[in-house]
């Protein structure tokens, strides 16, 4: 582990669970670091709900870190479609539509996710948000 993490300063953002906004009960543990900038997805042991160590996570509640998420969601219109998308990554077909639908209800954390932490052009946004906004009219 190349820094230390204050545990003690995260809580759990699963409203349903015991713990929830509690600091410090020793519930909240890392699981594992992902991605380029080496974040921390973090588990709550007594619910056992994993989310990334960035606050006010986009798609919080499901056990993929939002950048997968979005890393996915950007492959869209290189792939041409959804269905092109979950044969290329293994994601199913529904589940690559509801996190569309999920990024559709975030627009300004999706565009600053994109532009701050994966650092992809307006161009590239440009193109994921059309994807996105189609899903929408539907
Ligand atoms: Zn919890």
């Amino acid at each position: 582990m190349d820094f230390e993490l204050d545990l003690s300063e995260f809580c759990c953002l699963n409203e349903d669970c015991p713990d929830h906004g509690k600091k410090g009960k020793g519930n909240i543990r890392i699981k594992e670091r992902y991605g380029p900038k080496n974040r921390v997805l973090l588990r709550c042991n007594t619910c056992t709900r994993c989310f990334s160590e960035t606050r006010g996570t986009i798609f919080f509640g499901l056990n993929t870190p939002d950048e997968e998420i979005l890393r996915t969601l950007a492959m869209i219109p290189e792939k041409g479609s959804i269905r092109g998308t979950a044969r290329a990554t293994g994601y199913d077909k529904d589940t690559i539509c509801r996190w569309l639908d999920l990024a559709g209800a975030h627009c300004k954390e999706v565009t600053d996710y994109y532009f701050q932490e994966l650092e992809f052009g307006q161009v590239q946004i440009d193109e994921i948000w059309s994807y996105i906004k189609k899903r929408k009219k539907t």
